[in-house]
């Protein structure tokens, strides 16, 4: 009900809209990818290196400053310990095994902050595949650091000199890459968005998120499931992970968390389900912010990772179904909440996920609940920022 169909939709959101040029490519995917990881060869070698690799599984850690501060039982999963710092590995390590059994010797992927752009350098590093990413000329300029990463891992770097100069330019040079290497390349896409078979895929790598809070709360609480599930959203992979062997069981709340930015209403936020309407982005349908004739709005948040237009189509699905609660939360109230999460556990976390812990003050839960907060990544890349910010 809340997950894929067999036509690659969520209720009305999803499928596949893309240009004729790109169907061999996708639909090459599409016919392959369930079968691959199907292959008991194929989860052998993926559980393998989640775990030797990444570091597998993520601890669930039961915050006990945090949850005497807001009375109620607050669980954080620990994707921040993961190789490379956030959820991000657990999609590239899956993808880049699906993409050799495709018998894929190049790779391609497109970066806006650079996160994703690393995960898939790492991964070809590990692998010995060649590795291209697209990066906005202006992303190059501002996310200095996680361009030299990615050299470092031995990616190449192209500038995408079009337009803005930024995430959709970027996107659209990995596309045309695509066209013209339909036999020998793999795209690797970063979030639960894309057209269909992405959105799925992607999702059941990061399933993995929530089939261990499953075991690891059946041995700390006696039982697999929680009250809520809370997780931060930008396209949405960690949230679907956090949330995916959840979906069906209602008694299960889940809250998806969006970046306002500045304010809902400011005009500078990247509120996407709240603010969007439905349409055609990357090639899927969703809930995308636009104006009233369809140009995509710029989006803005704090947190280069939830500054995107759109939303996966799972989350979009769960946003009109009501099957999630979303709540928005700006610069300010995410910034604070990163703070108060390193001085009272010790844990500095992405901002991303920092608007996941501000919720507290939106939403009250009752002393017995049983919260569990996607920890989807650590705040090292993001120092510069909270110095910025709070003047350290
Ligand atoms: C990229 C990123 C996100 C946002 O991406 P999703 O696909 O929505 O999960 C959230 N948190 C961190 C730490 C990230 O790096």
């Amino acid at each position: 009900m809340y997950n894929i169909n067999d036509k690659g939709y969520y209720g009305e959101f999803g499928g596949a809209y893309i240009p004729e040029m790109l169907y061999p490519n996708v639909e090459e995917l599409r016919q392959n990818y369930l079968k691959i990881m199907a292959e008991p060869s194929f989860k052998e070698e993926f559980d393998q290196l989640l775990k030797d690799y990444v570091g597998r599984p993520s601890p669930l850690y039961l915050a006990k400053r945090l949850s005497e501060k807001y009375n109620t039982k607050i669980y954080l999963k620990r994707e921040d310990l993961n190789h490379t710092g956030a959820h991000k590995i657990n999609n590239t390590i899956g993808q880049i095994l699906m993409a050799q059994r495709l018998g894929k010797k190049r790779i391609i992927a497109e970066t806006g902050a650079g996160q994703h752009g690393v995960a898939t350098a790492t991964v070809c590093a590990l692998m010995g595949m060649e590795c291209i990413v697209y990066m906005g000329e202006i992303d190059i300029a501002r996310q200095a650091p996680n361009v030299a990463r990615m050299k470092m891992l031995g990616a190449k770097v192209l500038p995408a000199l079009s337009g803005s100069r930024t995430l959709k330019d970027a996107t659209n040079e990995a596309i045309r890459d695509w066209i013209n290497n339909p036999v020998n390349t793999h795209y690797i896409i970063g979030s639960v968005v894309g057209p269909h078979p992405y959105p799925d895929m992607v999702a059941r790598f990061q399933a993995v998120v929530s089939e261990e809070i499953q075991w690891q709360l059946q041995e700390k609480e006696g039982k697999s499931t929680p009250d809520y599930v809370v997780a931060c959203v930008g396209g949405g992979s960690n949230a679907a992970g956090a949330f995916y062997h959840y979906l069906e069981n209602t008694d299960v709340k889940l809250i998806a968390v969006e970046a306002a930015g500045k304010g809902i209403h400011s005009g500078e936020s990247a509120a996407t389900s709240i603010l969007g309407k439905e349409g055609i982005i990357h090639g899927s349908k969703t809930l995308l912010m636009q104006t009233d004739d369809g140009q995509i709005t710029e989006p803005y948040s704090i947190s280069a990772g939830l500054d995107y237009p759109g939303v996966g189509p799972m989350h979009a699905h769960l946003y009109k179904t009501g099957r999630a609660e979303f709540i928005s939360i700006t610069d300010d109230e995410a910034m604070t909440a990163g703070l108060e999460l390193s001085q009272l556990e010790g844990i500095i976390p992405a901002i991303e996920t920092a608007h996941s812990l501000a919720i507290f003050d939106h939403k009250k839960f009752k002393e017995d609940d049983v919260v569990v907060i996607n920890l989807s990544g650590r705040g090292d890349k993001d120092l510069q920022n909270y110095i910025d910010y709070f003047k350290l």
